[in-house]
Formats: structure tokens, C-alpha cells, sequence
């Protein structure tokens, strides 16, 4: 099985007691690409990928949380009253 990735070889996992290969399908490369990346890229190229996405997304709702209220004025994170009101802006 190849990696997504970079091409290379997806390296067998075995039990080091038996010398069994127990998984051979590698990690998944989400959201890097659709697949099954190395155990290299995994660590080097995906993981940080999925960090970067979700200190995007975390950022995104501390934008959206500091955005002010409708109805209230408030910031909408501190925000007490219907948050129906949060639509339409
Ligand atoms: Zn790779
Ligand atoms: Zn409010």
C-alpha cells in the first residue's frame, strides 16, 4: 500500500513478539487528502494540517463570539438575552 502523500511505502506494523504484521493500512490523511498516508507524513504533514484547521475553527468562533449582539448590544459571548435575536445581523 502506497501513502497519499509523499509515494513511499506504507510501512507494515508488526507485533514485536510475534514479528506478526497486525496493520498494514497505514493513518488517515484527513484533511491533507482522501487516504491513507505513511506514518512520516502522518507526524510531519497531516497532524500539523489538523492543528492549523483547528486553530482556524477556534478562531472562527471566537470571532463569531465576540461579535456583537442584536438585541442586547452586548458582545454575544457575554450576551443573556435570546439568542434568537443573533440572526440577520
Ligand atoms: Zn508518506
Ligand atoms: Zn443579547
Amino acid at each position: 500500500m502506497k501513502c497519499c502523500i509523499c509515494n513511499g511505502e506504507i510501512e507494515k506494523k508488526k507485533d514485536p513478539t510475534t514479528g506478526k504484521v497486525y496493520w498494514d493500512g497505514g493513518e488517515n490523511a484527513q484533511p491533507v487528502k482522501d487516504g491513507r498516508c505513511c506514518e512520516t507524513c502522518n507526524w510531519g504533514v497531516v497532524i500539523p494540517a489538523r492543528m492549523a484547521n483547528m486553530q482556524r475553527s477556534r478562531e472562527t468562533a471566537q470571532e463569531e463570539a465576540e461579535r456583537k449582539c442584536g438585541g442586547c448590544g452586548e458582545m454575544r459571548i457575554s450576551c443573556t438575552c435570546d439568542s434568537l435575536k443573533w440572526g440577520g445581523d
